[in-house]
């Protein structure tokens, strides 16, 4: 089996390697590092970010070719480069407009989503509805050029940050739970919207509470029609699954474990020659690899043209799984010097590895929880019986 791309992307290769070299110390690392907007910008002039959004929604305009995406994916991690800005906007709500949005959307929402101006939250779930998300409740009811929306959305992440919200709303309730829901888009400034931060285990508010009271949404800002809800926050989600569990990730972590245990003593001994934690970190290498064979395998279909399916959900699954054990492993790699948190002189890395261990069980519940992957995997890939649905009563 040939894994190498063949000579005609060699020379892409090149220049991505000619550009991560000569533009290191502009991008955002620690204290030394640019502004993160500004790097974002100089991505998307060469083509390193919104690389195949059209150049008239403020990409870059190159026709889709996975395996270039994929060299530049692999020379910014080899050279420990961030890839620009990412986020909800960016990574689910650019390319759900692209998929289904009107062109005026587009034209108003994409270039300053890509460029970092705006930033956006995504309003879905409900304390009643979460893994049943069109159980959802929140409603908006049409009030002449306005619908109004009433109702609350938990888990919001980063909701007080940001600038606008995509929102699952109840539009018809009285049609069957998946057709009656809409897709709406408006700012937070929006009178009526009440966000009450919620604090996780890392210590800080990763998400938060949304109330809504009377909040009005001009018609106009829903998207693909009223009543589309549903296959709206499918074509978003499967891009949010896309980008939760990147393989890259793990890469560059196991990479950072690697250097970690060469260069650390614990006890007096450097953690590389302690034979209990390389047998753990073999075992984690081999799963490393194999998310990446998995993604390879993902490339050819891309190639190819095919829709991988639930191949897809694999690696929202097992790589979201497979970054939280590669944060315990380095935690406990660290023994007593990983127990430290927050302010400690002695800790190492900055926390990183602490907050990433409890960040991270976050991600194997967000964007569908890892039972919701196993279902849908069992179900609709390996063509087991559906799961039973609770009795009406
Ligand atoms: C870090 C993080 C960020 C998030 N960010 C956002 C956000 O920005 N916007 C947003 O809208 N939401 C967000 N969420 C919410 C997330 O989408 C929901 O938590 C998730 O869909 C699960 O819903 P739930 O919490 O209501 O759990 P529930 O659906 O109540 O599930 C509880 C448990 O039951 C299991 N379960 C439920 N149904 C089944 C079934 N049919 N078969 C087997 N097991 C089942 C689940 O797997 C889970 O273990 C975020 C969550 C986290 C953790």
């Amino acid at each position: 089996m040939d894994l190498s791309y063949g000579p005609e992307y060699q020379a892409f290769r090149d220049e991505v390697r000619a550009f991560t070299a000569k533009y290191a110390d502009r991008a955002p690392r620690g204290a030394l590092g640019g502004d993160m907007r500004d790097w974002q910008l100089l991505l998307i002039e060469h083509g390193y970010a919104a690389r195949t959004i059209p150049k008239a929604y403020g990409g870059f305009g190159a026709a889709p070719d996975v395996l270039k995406s994929r060299i530049i994916a692999e020379e910014f991690l080899a050279a420990g480069l961030p890839m620009g800005m990412s986020g909800q906007g960016i990574s689910m709500l650019v390319p759900t407009l692209l998929e289904v949005g009107s062109e005026e959307q587009k034209r108003r929402y994409i270039a300053p989503t890509l460029r970092g101006e705006i930033i956006w939250c995504q309003g879905y779930s409900e304390p009643g509805a979460g893994s049943d998300l069109a159980a959802l409740t929140t409603r908006a009811i049409e009030d002449g050029d306005d619908f109004v929306i009433n109702g609350q959305k938990i888990w919001t992440s980063t909701a007080a940050q940001a600038d606008m919200m995509f929102c699952l709303v109840r539009t018809e309730p009285d049609a069957p739970k998946h057709e009656g829901i809409s897709y709406l888009i408006f700012p937070m400034t929006t009178p009526g919207i009440e966000v009450r931060p919620l604090v996780t285990m890392t210590g800080r508010a990763e998400f938060n509470e949304v109330f809504f009271t009377d909040v009005r949404v001009p018609k106009t800002d829903v998207v693909a029609g009223r009543g589309q809800g549903w296959m709206v926050a499918n074509a978003t989600l499967k891009h949010e699954r896309g980008m939760l569990g990147d393989p890259n990730q793990a890469g560059t972590r196991l990479k950072a474990i690697v250097e970690l245990m060469q260069t650390e003593d614990v006890d007096g001994r450097r953690l590389m020659d302690n034979p209990a934690l390389r047998d753990r970190l073999l075992k984690l290498q081999a799963r490393v690899h194999a998310m990446e064979f998995h993604g390879l395998r993902l490339l050819t279909a891309g190639l190819k043209g095919e829709d991988p399916g639930v191949a897809r959900l694999i690696v929202k699954l097992m790589g979201c799984e497979l970054n939280h054990q590669l944060a315990a492993f380095a935690i406990d790699a660290l023994g007593e010097l990983g127990m430290l948190y927050n302010n400690s002189p002695h800790i190492r890395n900055g926390g990183n590895w602490q907050w990433s261990y409890m960040f991270d069980l976050g991600l194997i519940i967000g964007g569908g929880t890892a039972q919701i992957q196993k279902n849908i995997i069992s179900e609709r890939g390996l063509g087991m019986p559906r799961e039973p649905k609770p009795a009406k009563v």
